[in-house]
């Protein structure tokens, strides 16, 4: 069963580019077409709104610019088609970059309704223009010729189609597979982990976005070649409603559910507009209805798609552990001991009327290991988060060794060599444990989109997981790194943030209660995967409830209470104070 899904891809490839030279009926090449040239959008939206969780209406618009691209510099500039192809993608490109810019920057909602407004706008433009024909389009475009062949609109043009499809689906599958591709996934979890990695969020929404433009307008071009005219009708909103549907319904975060979506799309579409009027005994866009049902019968039954019981059939393929003599990757200088690394000068938060962090000041040395207590509510979170960049500082300020960080990007400070694990763990639920400690890899690799999706990133691949086993054994998980992070009970999912934080190579690391959830042996384990960290000479800070742990543990406590420090010292002179017994008991009762 293991060699099903190593060689299905081959074989439906195979199978579909030889399609044209097997007995099947025209009119099965030509739905075979359409679906191939549905697929190609619904390939893009499954990247933008099924991975990354980004919901786009216009892709139709983009499938626009690449048709009318083709149609009218044939038509008009008797220009080669292939120049037309790279003006369309250059043209969906700045397109998608220029509507990317604005919205991605914004919450969620914008970039839905710019595309809406964007499918609105390019199909209003195409039917008005005059040099585009207004509603009746561009006429007689010619067919498309490679190498003397004129590929016609049938069975030559099908093998074109589906090579660029076929193409565009390895090419997907790749970058899920690879360093940008984790960054991708993790978009839809929030920003806050992402950044903390290191992982300029914005920068990948605007890649998936682009690259979703692009392979619609390479879908566009195809179309026009297809079709032979071009008119607004196939590029309108309603059918950038059309190709959303296909992607949820194939699968939203499976490659080749859009191949399903579309083809599922495409074929019930045409007995519909058969079937319905016969039914309904007049004629209308009835299947549009039809369509607006099932899609939330899909949502209700199954939100993943129909892939996904296709996927459930297949054995699962455990990554082939190939990483075992892969180099190291690059290691950060490790700062001195006693070296001041980090120092925490009257930080203050404020959240409306509540001041959460009230003039906090601490620091941290090169191999000090301090515990940060307090209540909960104290502030010690958010004292976290201002460290950290998550929150921006109301006042005072934060130094890395000497120099200011307060302000920096969350990410930016990741590259300084704080890391962190946060109280309520963040991780990417789908992916496996060892993709997830591999995010912490991220800045200490640097392969891009590019060269994941042409599969030249295997030798850093690698490096990145052996790096991340290296972690996870670290922590005694090794064996649990191809489970998926959100099978995990939460113990151990504690641990495999500390494992991400470790693979960051940070130079200080902060733990956010590491050890809340975690079982009496887990406690124990991790109190020796700290101890050990210390002995390296790791500098750790800690917010933790169980006195005992912190006791054992730490050079120095810094007490919190109600934003403001209370007090500081060695545990032994923490445990002695009135105050610090104070704030626990009366907060407790
Ligand atoms: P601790 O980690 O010590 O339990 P926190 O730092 O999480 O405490 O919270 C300190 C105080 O700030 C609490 O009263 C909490 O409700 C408040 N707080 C934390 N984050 C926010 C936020 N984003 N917006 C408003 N209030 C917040
Ligand atoms: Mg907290």
């Amino acid at each position: 069963m293991s060699n099903l899904r190593r060689f299905a891809f081959p074989v439906f490839a195979l199978l579909m580019l030889a399609l044209p030279a097997l007995p099947v009926p025209d009119f099965w090449i030509t739905q075979s077409n359409y679906i191939g040239l549905y697929a190609l959008v619904a390939l893009g939206l499954v990247l933008l709104t099924g991975v990354a969780g980004l919901t786009s209406f216009g892709q139709a618009a983009f499938v626009g610019v690449g048709a009318y691209t083709a149609a009218y510099m044939a038509v008009t500039l008797s220009a080669s088609p292939w120049l037309a192809l790279l003006v369309g993608v250059a043209l969906a490109v700045v397109f998608a970059l220029l509507l990317g810019a604005i919205t991605l920057r914004m919450s969620g909602h914008y970039l839905p309704l710019a595309t809406i407004a964007w499918g609105l706008a390019l199909y209003y433009t195409m039917g008005n223009m005059e040099w585009l024909g207004k509603y009746d389009g561009i006429l007689g475009v010619p067919t498309l010729k490679l190498f003397g062949a004129d590929l016609g609109t049938g069975r030559g043009l099908h093998v074109l189609i589906w090579l660029f499809a076929l193409v565009a689906a390895l090419g997907c599958a790749n970058l899920l597979d690879s360093r940008p591709g984790r960054a991708i996934r993790s978009l839809k979890s929030g920003s806050t982990m992402a950044e903390a990695m290191g992982i300029s969020t914005f920068r990948y929404k605007l890649t998936v976005f682009v690259l979703a433009a692009v392979l619609a307008a390479v879908s566009g071009w195809l179309f026009a070649f297809f079709q032979r005219t071009v008119n607004p009708t196939p590029f309108s909103l309603t059918k950038g409603i059309e190709y959303l549907f296909m992607a949820v319904l194939g699968g939203v975060s499976h490659v080749w559910g859009a191949f399903l979506g579309a083809a599922v799309v495409k074929l019930t579409e045409d007995q519909l507009q058969v079937l319905l009027p016969k039914l309904i005994g007049s004629s209308g866009n009835f299947e549009t209805i039809v369509f607006g049902i099932v899609i939330v019968v899909v949502l209700k039954y199954a939100p993943d798609g129909l892939w996904t019981f296709v996927v459930r059939k297949l054995p699962r393929a455990d990554r082939k552990r190939d990483w075992e003599d892969a180099a190291p990757l690059p290691a950060r200088d490790k700062p001195a001991h006693g070296e001041l690394l980090l120092q925490v000068e009257a930080a203050r938060k404020q959240f409306g009327g509540l001041l959460a962090v009230n003039d906090v000041s601490f620091e941290i040395r090169g191999g000090d290991i301090v515990g940060l207590i307090g209540p909960n509510g104290a502030g010690k979170s958010t004292t976290f988060n201002l460290i950290t960049g998550v929150l921006s500082l109301s006042g005072g300020q934060v130094r890395w060794r000497g120099q200011p960080i307060a302000g920096l990007a969350s990410r930016d400070i990741a590259r300084h060599g704080i890391s962190r694990t946060f109280q309520h763990v963040k991780m990417i639920p789908e992916m496996t444990v060892l993709e997830n400690v591999a995010l912490g890899g991220y800045l200490r690799s640097r392969s891009g989109t590019t060269r994941a999706m042409l599969r030249l990133d295997r030798a850093e691949e690698r490096q990145l997981f052996a790096e991340a086993e290296r972690q996870l054994a670290r922590i005694g998980m090794a064996d649990r790194m191809h489970e998926l992070a959100g099978n995990l009970a939460l113990g151990p999912q504690r641990l495999m943030e500390i494992a991400r934080a470790l693979c960051t190579d940070p130079a200080l690391l902060l733990l956010d209660e590491p050890a809340a959830g975690l079982r009496h042996k887990e406690k124990q384990a991790l109190g020796e995967v700290l101890r050990q960290l210390k002995r390296e000479g790791m500098s750790l800070l800690l917010v933790e409830h169980d006195m005992e742990f912190v006791m054992g543990l730490t050079d120095r406590i810094v007490v919190m209470e109600f934003g403001t420090k209370l007090m500081e010292g060695t545990p032994a002179q923490v445990q002695a104070s009135p105050e610090v017994r104070a704030a626990y008991l009366g907060t407790e009762h």
